[in-house]
């Protein structure tokens, strides 16, 4: 139907046909609004642009994502906080989690302005996650999950063993060797300090495998979800400070002997050959349990090197 059609001879609307016009006028704005927002939102999504410093890889598999935040189960109402939503693929799911009381942090401003558009109920800290007061967003104890960005997942996880007493469980995604390393046991050649750092206080389970192609852009490795769980642990029977730099000082030189790698904390120590705690120093680090580093560091707390003590 054209305007054209609808004029009376006269060339004037008949009022009836004028309030048609007028309908299917705003019918059009309508649909061309709507079409607008669609347009915007694809071009939003499209919009964020990954940025390779933040370590951003949008994963873009809805099941995985469902998968991954499922993997909390949670089964009563619990703070939880997502590091990294980016545009919120896994956010949409533990929104929708009655168990999850949700805080993100993000710490790209095209990523939270994103997420304050579509996500307007999220509570969404904008900052780094590195650096923020962790207690300041929480009294008492919380969950963390997340797709983590890759180039600082060590420091993520350095960060939780600093929360150790807050953090009863961690979900996360990352390099799939990384993830192996965290959860395997002593004797395998990528056990290393984080493995035992954390096994010390959490259970860790390798969940499962996540294929490049799911994400934009696709990373340069596999990645994988593990879970942590606190263990019962509630502290370690030596020096826990000193535990934590035997362990980094051992696997320093992971090659070595552990009389030889031990060096700066311990000296030469002379303690006789064949004595029974002296064994311990003739291993390499990477074949030994928590609680040989346990014993290993009541050890080296009694050698300890004068300008160490
Ligand atoms: N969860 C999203 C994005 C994963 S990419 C998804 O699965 O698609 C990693 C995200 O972590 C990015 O959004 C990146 O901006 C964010 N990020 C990187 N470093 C961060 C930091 N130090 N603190 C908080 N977020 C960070």
């Amino acid at each position: 139907m054209t305007a054209a059609s609808l004029r009376g001879a006269s060339g004037e609307f008949p009022s009836e046909r004028k309030s048609i016009l007028i309908l299917s006028g705003c019918l059009c704005f309508v649909i061309q609004s709507r079409k607008r927002y669609e347009e915007k939102s694809r071009d939003m999504i499209t919009q964020v642009r990954a940025k390779k410093h933040l370590g951003q890889h949008f994963l873009k598999d809805l099941s995985i994502a469902r998968r991954i935040a499922e993997s909390l189960e949670l089964t009563v109402p619990t703070d939880v906080l997502e590091i990294g939503p980016g545009m919120g693929v896994l956010t949409q799911y533990l929104l929708k989690d009655p168990n999850a009381r949700l805080t993100a942090v993000e710490i790209d401003h095209e990523s939270v302005d994103y997420l304050r558009e579509y996500y307007p109920e999220l509570h969404l800290v904008e900052g780094d996650f590195l650096r923020m007061r962790l207690e300041d967003l929480y009294g008492g104890s919380f969950c963390v999950i997340g797709n983590f960005p890759y180039n600082i997942s060590s420091q993520i996880f350095f960060r939780v063993l600093d929360y150790k007493d807050r953090i009863p469980c961690v979900v996360g995604m990352l390099q799939k060797e990384v993830a192996e390393r965290l959860a395997e046991p002593p004797g395998s050649k990528t056990y290393g300090i984080l493995s035992v750092l954390l096994q010390a206080y959490y259970d860790i389970d390798y969940l499962f495998t996540v294929d490049e192609t799911v994400f934009a852009p696709p990373p340069k490795v596999k990645s994988a979800v593990i879970r942590m769980r606190r263990n019962g642990r509630v502290s370690l029977d030596c020096d826990e400070r000193l535990f934590v730099r035997v362990v980094k000082t051992a696997f320093n030189q992971r090659r070595k002997q552990l009389r030889n790698s031990l060096r700066p904390l311990i000296g030469k120590c002379d303690v006789a050959d064949g004595n029974e705690e002296n064994k311990i120093l003739d291993d390499r680090p990477e074949r030994l349990s928590v609680e040989d580093f346990v014993r290993l560091t009541q050890f080296v707390s009694k050698h300890l090197v004068t300008s160490e003590q």
